[in-house]
C-alpha cells in the first residue's frame, strides 16, 4: 500500500478523499490509502480523515504520495517541497504557471526518481472522448473553441494557465500547436476578462481558442470545427460513464506508481504538459504586448 496525504480541501481535495475512500474495486487506485489532510486552516475530521502538519506530512515514512488540491498560485511550491522530500505527487492541472518551473519540476522528479502527474480529468470526459472519435481521420481545415464561466477564484491566475484544459482538448485533437496572436480583454470594475489565442496546427490550420469569464456567464465550450468533409458545431452527446473522471485519473496515476503505465505513453503525457505549458507562456507574453 502506498500512505497518501491531501493537500488543500475544497472541491478537488475533497473529492481525492472521497475516491481513495472507495476506490475502484480491482484497479491500480486500491493501493492508495488516505493518511491525512492539510490545511491552512484548522479543521475537523473530513469523512473520518484527519488533519495532519506539512510538517508530519514530509517525515512519516508511511506517506509516500501527496495530492495537491491547491490555487494554482501556489501549485509550484507545494510540488517542490514533496519532490524534494522524495513523495510522488500528484497535482490539479494546471501544474503550473510557467513552462520553465514546470520543466524544472519535472527534472526535480526525475532526479529523485518519483512521479510527478498533471491531472486532467477533461481528457477522460465522455464527451470528449466520443468527440475524439468522431473526428478520427478527417481533416481540419479551422476550428474554434469558446469557453465562457464564472470570474475566477483569487489564486486561480492567468486566463491561458488557468484554462490549459482547453488548451489541453485542442493539443490531444488537432496535435503540437503554435501561437500568432493572442488578446486580452479586461473590465476589473466588471470583474470580466476575455482572452482571444489564434493558433495554427503544424500544417497550418488556424483555430481560435478564446476564454471568457466573467458574472452571469454560463460554463459552457462552444466548439465549431470545419473538416474537409463536415463540420461539428456541438460536442455529441455521450452517456455518463460508471466510472467518474477524478476516479479514472486516479487510477492512471496509481498505475504509473506501480509501473504498470507504458514509457511511450509516459513520455508523450510528459510532452503534451509542457507543450502547452509552454504555448500557455506564449499566449501570455503576446497578450501583454
Ligand atoms: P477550491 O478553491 O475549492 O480549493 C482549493 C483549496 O486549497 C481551498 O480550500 C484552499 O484553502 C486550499 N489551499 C490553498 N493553499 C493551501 C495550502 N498552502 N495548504 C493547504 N490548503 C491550501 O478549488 P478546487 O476547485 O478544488 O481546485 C483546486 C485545484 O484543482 C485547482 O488547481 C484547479 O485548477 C484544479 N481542478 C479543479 C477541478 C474541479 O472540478 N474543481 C477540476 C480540475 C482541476
Amino acid at each position: 500500500m502506498l500512505g497518501a496525504v491531501v493537500m488543500g480541501i475544497g472541491t478537488a481535495g475533497f473529492v481525492r478523499i472521497r475516491d481513495m475512500l472507495a476506490p475502484l474495486p480491482s484497479s491500480p487506485a486500491e493501493k492508495l490509502s488516505v493518511k491525512g489532510f492539510i490545511s491552512r486552516r484548522p479543521l475537523e475530521e473530513q469523512q473520518g480523515v484527519s488533519q495532519i502538519s506539512l510538517e508530519e506530512a514530509l517525515s512519516r515514512k508511511d506517506i509516500q504520495v501527496a495530492f495537491v488540491c491547491t490555487e494554482n498560485a501556489c501549485h509550484e511550491d507545494n510540488i517542490r517541497t514533496f519532490l524534494q522530500a522524495g513523495k510522488h505527487v500528484c497535482v490539479e492541472y494546471p501544474m503550473t504557471m510557467t513552462h520553465k518551473a514546470a520543466v524544472e519540476l519535472q527534472d526535480l522528479a526525475q532526479q529523485k526518481g518519483v512521479v510527478l502527474h498533471e491531472e486532467h480529468i477533461e481528457l477522460l470526459t465522455a464527451d470528449f472522448k466520443q468527440l475524439k472519435k468522431d473526428i478520427t481521420g478527417k481533416k481540419l481545415e479551422e476550428g474554434s473553441l469558446h469557453f465562457t464561466g464564472g470570474p475566477l477564484k483569487p489564486g486561480f491566475g492567468l486566463l491561458a494557465f488557468s484554462g490549459i484544459a482547453r488548451l489541453t482538448w485542442l493539443v490531444d485533437l488537432f496535435g503540437e500547436l503554435s501561437v500568432t496572436m493572442a488578446t486580452v480583454e479586461e473590465q476589473t470594475d466588471k470583474n470580466y476578462t476575455k482572452m482571444t489565442a489564434h493558433l495554427l496546427t503544424s500544417d497550418n490550420r488556424p483555430l481560435t481558442w478564446v476564454e471568457e469569464r466573467g458574472p452571469g456567464l454560463p460554463r459552457v465550450k462552444n466548439v465549431n470545427f470545419r473538416f474537409d468533409t463536415c463540420q461539428v458545431t456541438e460536442l455529441p452527446p455521450a452517456p455518463r460513464e460508471p466510472v467518474g473522471i477524478f476516479m479514472q485519473d486516479m487510477v492512471l496515476f496509481a498505475g504509473k506508481l506501480l509501473g504498470q503505465v507504458p514509457p511511450e505513453q509516459l513520455e508523450a503525457e510528459t510532452r503534451r504538459v509542457l507543450h502547452c505549458l509552454e504555448l500557455a507562456d506564449r499566449i501570455h507574453e503576446l497578450s501583454r504586448g
